[in-house]
Parts: structure tokens; sequence; C-alpha cells
């Protein structure tokens, strides 16, 4: 077996590491195409929220850390006028400071409607290393494996108990009342959650749903990693390349962070397979109407065609691969069905909140996207019947930024498994030089 190079199935999927590998193949150039299309770039943010947990005062200092903002002259008007209705025909909203989610809502959504913030071209701030670290980052990686931590927080279990929506509530409400109150936030945070929760995984009691809220989050975790070391910057020479010392301690080294990587991928694609249908249907045209016959429309109106294309074949390689390679039905059926729905749904906002804290603005960009991804993922998976995804009964399903956000959170992580690829190479070179 080569370095790195886990074979068999994937533990919680009906589906085998090679399958997964040999699919990326031919789906990551297909996407690395999809998400430069305009309506795939172009994701609207509010990155200035405060923390509501903890008083965060980290700013990295290092350019790198800094986000470039879109043309906004880019933006078609149509975006904004249709997310605004949406919002104010949505009855079961709730939410702070300019964002919001709905009952069936994994995470607090971004939203093209939001007064506040403004659109990023992601392709012109690439996620990588940023010099992001320390306890600001440690806190917040902390804070959000703990969330793991079903019925920890007698708030959370409160809510979750009665059907409500609002526990996210019981904790930003300490936005509002002052700092004092996160303390009590950071006094459950004082163990180490990622190594209490790797403890309680080896626990068989431990029920499949907690064990696939890990791995989603261990897997965006080590994404990242992936991402910082093959686009590392070399500060002595100021030279961008992969670092596989970096990526032999953070990920070699740990198998299992790598495994939960491969989840993440059949857990997206396989959202993506299931909302195929609503997805192909949706409207990801960015040029103006047939009337504008300017060079510039007509351009966009090529483009469009191109971006649907391109999504055509990237539903197509998630369909065959991945139609039966992870079960939803194999969750959330038990006894305790319910609550431990409303939990997890309530602790995967709580993480999208969380991002609020972190200090520094490319960081928290790409991790309220991934993590707004993810929560879309997980939404289509365990929330919505195939009704519900059926576009002519439910056409405004999914808004604008939930689809942004689910497949630049697939590319995310297709690009970490190539990087792996690559790796493997690096690492082959190295071993027969020596
Ligand atoms: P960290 O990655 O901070 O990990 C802390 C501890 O968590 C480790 O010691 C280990 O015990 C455990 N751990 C690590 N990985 C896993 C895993 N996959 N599963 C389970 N447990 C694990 N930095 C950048 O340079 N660029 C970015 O784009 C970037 N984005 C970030 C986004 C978010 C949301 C956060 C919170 C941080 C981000 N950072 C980014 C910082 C980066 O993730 C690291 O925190 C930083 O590089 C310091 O790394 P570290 O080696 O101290 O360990």
């Amino acid at each position: 077996q080569g370095y790195c190079s886990p074979s068999g199935p994937i533990e919680s999927t009906h589906c085998l590491y090679e399958t997964v590998e040999s699919l990326n193949t031919a789906l990551f150039p297909k996407l690395q195409k999809l998400v430069h299309y305009p309506f795939f770039r172009h994701y609207k943010v509010d990155l200035y929220r405060e923390c509501p947990f903890w008083y965060e005062n980290a700013f990295c200092m290092n350019r790198d850390c800094g986000v470039e903002a879109a043309d906004e002259s880019e933006i078609p008007e149509k975006w904004r006028a249709r997310a605004l209705s949406e919002v104010r025909h949505s009855s079961t909203t709730d939410g702070v400071s300019g964002c919001y989610f709905r009952e069936q809502d994994f995470c607090y959504i971004e939203d093209d409607a939001t007064q506040d913030g403004q659109y990023i071209d992601l392709t012109l701030n690439p996620e990588r290393f940023t010099g992001y670290a320390g306890a600001s980052a440690h806190q917040v990686w902390r804070a959000i494996y703990e969330e793991n931590c079903f019925g920890l927080s007698e708030a959370a279990m409160d809510a979750a108990q009665s059907g409500s929506q609002h526990v996210i509530s019981a904790l930003a409400g300490l936005s509002a009342s002052g700092n004092d109150a996160g303390v009590g936030f950071s006094k459950l945070s004082e163990g180490w959650g990622t190594e209490m929760v790797k403890g309680a995984l080896k626990n068989d009691d431990m029920c499949e749903e907690k064990k696939v809220y890990y791995r989603v989050i261990s897997g965006l975790h080590a994404s990242i990693s992936i991402h910082i070391c093959h686009e590392y910057l070399d500060q002595t020479t100021g030279e961008w390349s992969p670092n596989l010392q970096c990526f032999i301690n953070r990920l070699a080294t740990h198998p299992e962070r790598l495994s939960n990587v491969y989840f993440n991928a059949v857990l997206l694609l396989r959202a993506v397979a299931r909302a195929g249908p609503y997805l192909e249907k949706y409207d990801i045209g960015t040029a103006p109407s047939l009337r504008y016959t300017d060079e510039r429309s007509v351009a966009r109106r090529a483009e469009d065609h191109q971006a649907r294309q391109t999504l055509k074949e990237v539903l197509g390689l998630a369909d065959g691969e991945m139609g039966k390679g992870f079960d939803e039905s194999d969750f959330f059926a038990g006894q305790d069905a319910k609550l431990l729905k409303e939990q997890f749904k309530s602790h995967f906002r709580n993480v999208s909140r969380i991002m609020d804290c972190v200090g520094c603005d490319k960081c928290r960009l790409w991790g309220k996207l991934q993590v707004s991804g993810l929560g879309t993922a997980l939404k289509i998976l365990f929330e919505l019947d195939d009704k519900a995804l059926d576009p002519r009964r439910n056409p405004d399903l999914l808004q604008r930024s939930e689809v942004v956000a689910l497949f630049n959170t697939l590319h995310r992580v297709s690009e970490s498994l190539a990087a792996v690829e690559d790796f493997r190479k690096m690492y082959a070179v190295t071993q027969a030089e020596e």
C-alpha cells in the first residue's frame, strides 16, 4: 500500500476510498472550472460580525489574512431582489444581527439579502497559508469540537427538548448581554475538545450521528490543514510551495484525519447527487435579459451556457458514483431521532456563529463558507424528503448562497484530495533519493 493511501470501505458510508479517488480524478478539473464561473465565484458574506462567545481581539496583521472584495458592477441586480423577497416570504426565520436561519437549516445563512456584508470574488482570495495560528485559532477549534458534546450545555438541551429553534439565541444572547456571559461558554472549553472526542469515539456507545458530527468537523479541519500545507509560504524566501513536512506532521501521522476528508467528500457528493434534479434547474444565469445585445451581455450569455454545461457534467459524475455511496436513511432513524436531530442542528448552527470568532478575515471567509456548504449538504440529506426536492413544487428551496457554498465546499475537499495525491508523489521522490 502506498504512502497515505487508505483502501477499503470508508466508515459510516457504503463507499470505498478507491472509488472516491478515481472519481476525484475526473471531478476535480470540472469543479475547478465550475467555481470560476460568475454565479459560483461571487459570495456575499458579513466578515465583521462580533464574536458572540468571547472577547476576540486577535487581529491577524499578516497581509495574507486580508480579503479582496468583488467588483460590485459584476453583481446582477436580480440576486439582491430575489433574495430580499425570499426573506420576506419565509415565515419561520429567526436570526441575529443580519443573518438568520429557517427551521430546516443547519446553519445561519449568509445571504445576498443581508444589509451588511460585501460580495467577495472567491477566486481572488484562495484558501492557503495565512500565518493565523496560536491561542486564537486554538480557541476557535476547541470551541467547535466541544459543540460535539451533545447535552453538555443545559441551555442547549432544554431548547432542543422543547423542539425550539432558539438554542443559538440562548448562546448568541451572550453577545447582547456582554462578554461576562461568554465566560460560561469558555468554561465549557477548558478541556481540549479534540482529545476528549477522540476518546469518546473509541466508545462503542457513541451513536452514529455523533460520529458523523465529529467526522464532518475533523474533515473540515483536515481539509483546511491540507490547503495550508499545499500552499505554504516560506517566510524566508517569500515563495509559495507545497510543504511536505507540514503535511506529514498534520495529516500523514494522523490517518483518521485524512479518512474524515474522504468522509466529507462522500457526504457532499451524496447531497449533490440527491439534489441533482433540483440543482440542474437552478437559475445560475448572470447575463441580463435577451433585450440586451451589447458585446458584454452576449459574452455573459455564452459563459452562462458553459456554466450550465459544466454543472451538468459535475452532477452526472456525482450521481453516477454517489447515488448509493452514503445512505442518509441509516441516520436519525432510532427512538430519539427527533431530539437528536434538533441537537445536531443547533450545535451545527453554533459552529456557524463560532466562525465570527476567527481572527483572520480570509480564514473566516472560507470557514463560514465551508460550514454553510456542509450545513446545506446536511439539510439536503437529513431534512428534506424527495417531494421537497422537486424543483416544480419547491423552486425556492435553496438560496443562492447555499448553492454557491455547497459547490465551493465540494471543490475545497476535491482540491484537498488532489493535493494528497501530490504529497504522495513528493514523498515517493524523497524515498527514492534516500
Ligand atoms: P491546529 O490546526 O490549530 O489544531 C489544533 C489541535 O487540534 C491540534 O493540536 C490537534 O490536537 C487537533 N487537530 C488538528 N487537526 C485535527 C483534525 N483534522 N481532526 C481532529 N483534531 C485535529 N490558517 C491558515 O494559514 N489559513 C487558513 O485559511 C486558515 N483557516 C482557518 C479557519 C478556521 C475556521 C480556523 C479556526 C483556523 C484557520 N487557520 C488557518 C488556522 C489553522 O487552522 C491552524 O489553527 C494553525 O495553522 C495552527 O495550527 P496547529 O498546528 O497549531 O494546529
